[in-house]
C-alpha cells in the first residue's frame, strides 16, 4: 500500500484534478490524500474573520464568490448532464451549511467546521470524477479515522484501529480517496492539523496502514536547498535523511508540514517529494539514508521571539534552568533555540500566545528582555562528517549580518542563526552564493 498526497495546487482546478486521475492509474493498492482546491482555505479563513466579526453582509458575499468558483469548477471536470447535476447539489449542500454560520453565535468550534469543508469538497468532486470515468475507488471521511488527543498531538493508536476498520469495510477495493488536514480533537468535535496539514495527513496515514511509501505531490520537484520563494538558483536536492528533512520542515521549508516526517521516521517509511506538473522528474527521497554532500539545504523561520533572561546571581545553580523551562511548559509554548552564557540564558519561541504571562513569570528569576520580528536560519547538513570548514563557510557568508543567537552541535544535522527578520532575503541570498555557489543576480 501507498499514500499519495497531492496538495492544493495540485487539486487547484479541473484541468489539475483530470491529471490527478491519471497519476493514480496504476492498479497498486494505493490510499489518495487531497488537500482543498489552491485558495480555499484561505478564503475560508477570511469568511471565518468575517462571522466572528458578524459581518454577515461581506461573508455572504466572500461565500457567493466562493460558491460561483466551484460551480465552474463542476462545469468543467464533468463530461455528463447527470454528474453535473450531483456535483452542484453536492455544492449546494456545503455553501449552504456555511451561509446556515450567518445565523448563528460564531465560535471557533464553528470556525473549525467553516475550515473543513475545502478538504470535503475536494474530495467529494474528485471521487465523482473518479465515479464519471469509470475507476473504482471508495470515499474514506477522515473524520472516521483521523484525532487529535487532549494535547492536540496525533491520537495513533486510535488511528491505526480505525483506519484498519475503514478499509477493512473494502477487502476489494485497491484505491482509496480521503480527506488531509481534517480530524476530530479528544471531545469528538471537527478540528484540523492546522495549516499545511494534509502532509502530516498523508505521513500518519502511511504510518497507521504501514505503507511501503508516502509520496507527497506538489508544485516543485522536490526540497530545494533554499527557499525558492526569496531566492533564485535555488535546485533539488535527490536525498535527505529523515533527520535532514524533519529539521528543514521545522524550520521553514513550507514544502512540509512542520511535523510530518517524525511518523515516517518511526516507521522507516520513505517519504518521496515529487511534482505533478513534472511527474517525470527525481524530486527528493526521504529515507534513513542521507545524501552526499555535507550542506544540504538552508530555511527559514519567521516571526520568532527571542527572551533573553539575565541573572548573574542564579544561572550557574542546579535548578535555575529547569525552573525557566517550567514556565514554558505551563503555557505549552516549546522552546526552538536556545543559548547559555555565564550571566544569562537567550532562547526563543514562535509562538508568542501567552508571551507576557511568561515575560512576567521569568521577571521572578532576573531581567527580562524581548527581541521580536527574528528569524531562524537554519543550515541542515551532515556536519559530523565534514568535521572542519563547514561553520567558516556559513559565517564568511553572513559576516555583514548581524548574528543574534547561534546554535551548533544540538544535533549533527543542525546550525541555527538568530537574525533580525528584514535581514533574511540578504541572508538567504548571501549563502546560497556562499555555501552553494550560485549566482543568483540574475535568475
Ligand atoms: P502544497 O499546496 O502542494 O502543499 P505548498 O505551497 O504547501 O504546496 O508547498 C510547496 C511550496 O513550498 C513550493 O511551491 C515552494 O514555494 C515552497 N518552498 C519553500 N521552501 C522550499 C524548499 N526548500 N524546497 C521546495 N519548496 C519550498
Ligand atoms: N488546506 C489546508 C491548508 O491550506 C491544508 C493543506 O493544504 O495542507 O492549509
Ligand atoms: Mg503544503
Amino acid at each position: 500500500m501507498k499514500v499519495l498526497k497531492f496538495g492544493g495546487t495540485s487539486v487547484g482546478s479541473a484541468e489539475r484534478m483530470k491529471a490527478v486521475a491519471d497519476l493514480i492509474q496504476d492498479g497498486e493498492a494505493k490510499i489518495v490524500v487531497l488537500s482543498a482546491m489552491s485558495g480555499t482555505t484561505n478564503q475560508l479563513v477570511q469568511i471565518a474573520e468575517k462571522l466572528y466579526q458578524n459581518d454577515n453582509k461581506e461573508a455572504n458575499a466572500l461565500i457567493d464568490a466562493l460558491h460561483h468558483t466551484y460551480k465552474q469548477v463542476v462545469d468543467s471536470l464533468y463530461t455528463s448532464e447527470e454528474k453535473k447535476k450531483q456535483a452542484q447539489e453536492l455544492l449546494l449542500h456545503h455553501f449552504d451549511y456555511l451561509r446556515s454560520f450567518t445565523l448563528d453565535l460564531f465560535t471557533i468550534h464553528e470556525e473549525r467546521a467553516v475550515l473543513a469543508q475545502g478538504e470535503l469538497l475536494s474530495t467529494a468532486l474528485f471521487q465523482f470524477f473518479l465515479e464519471e470515468q469509470g475507476i473504482p475507488s471508495v470515499l474514506l471521511p477522515a473524520l472516521n479515522f483521523m484525532r487529535i488527543d487532549e494535547n492536540e498531538e496525533p491520537d495513533t493508536d486510535y488511528i491505526s484501529k480505525n483506519l484498519k476498520t475503514e478499509l477493512d469495510k473494502y477487502p476489494n477495493a485497491k484505491l482509496f480517496i480521503t480527506q488531509g488536514y481534517i480530524c476530530r480533537n479528544a471531545f469528538g468535535e471537527v478540528d484540523n492539523l492546522k495549516r499545511g496539514g494534509s502532509d502530516y495527513s498523508a505521513s500518519l496515514i502511511g504510518a497507521a496502514a504501514d505503507a511501503s511509501e508516502i509520496q507527497i505531490w506538489t508544485d516543485i520537484n522536490g526540497m530545494h536547498n533554499n527557499d525558492p520563494r526569496v531566492v533564485k538558483n535555488t535546485f533539488p536536492i535527490a536525498e535527505l535523511s529523515f533527520d535532514e528533512a524533519a529539521e528543514l520542515a521545522y524550520f521553514g521549508a513550507k514544502i512540509l508540514h512542520p511535523s510530518s516526517v517524525l511518523p515516517a521516521k518511526q516507521k522507516n517509511i520513505p517519504v518521496r517529494l515529487l511534482n505533478t506538473m513534472q511527474p517525470e522528474a527525481q524530486g527528493t527521497t526521504i529515507s534513513a539514508q542521507s545524501g552526499r554532500g555535507s550542506i544540504k539545504a538552508v530555511a527559514a523561520k519567521d516571526g520568532i521571539t527571542a527572551i533573553k533572561i539575565k541573572s548573574g546571581r542564579m544561572l550557574l545553580a542546579y535548578g535555575f534552568l529547569r525552573s525557566v523551562f517550567e514556565v514554558f511548559e505551563r503555557y505549552k509554548t516549546p522552546i526552538d533555540m536556545i543559548t547559555t552564557s555565564e550571566v544569562a540564558v537567550s532562547l526563543t519561541i514562535d509562538n508568542p500566545k501567552f508571551l507576557s504571562e511568561i515575560t512576567k513569570e521569568l521577571e521572578e528569576y532576573g531581567q527580562v528582555e524581548l527581541d521580536k520580528d527574528q528569524t531562524i536560519i537554519c543550515v541542515v547538513g551532515d556536519f559530523i562528517a565534514e568535521r572542519s570548514g563547514s561553520g567558516l563557510k556559513i559565517f564568511e557568508s553572513l559576516k555583514d549580518i548581524p548574528l543574534r543567537m547561534i546554535s551548533y552541535g544540538g544535533s549533527k544535522n543542525n546550525i541555527s542563526l538568530l537574525i533580525n527578520t528584514t535581514d533574511k532575503e540578504r541572508a538567504l541570498v548571501l549563502l546560497n552564493e556562499g555555501i552553494f555557489e550560485r549566482n543568483t543576480n540574475n535568475a
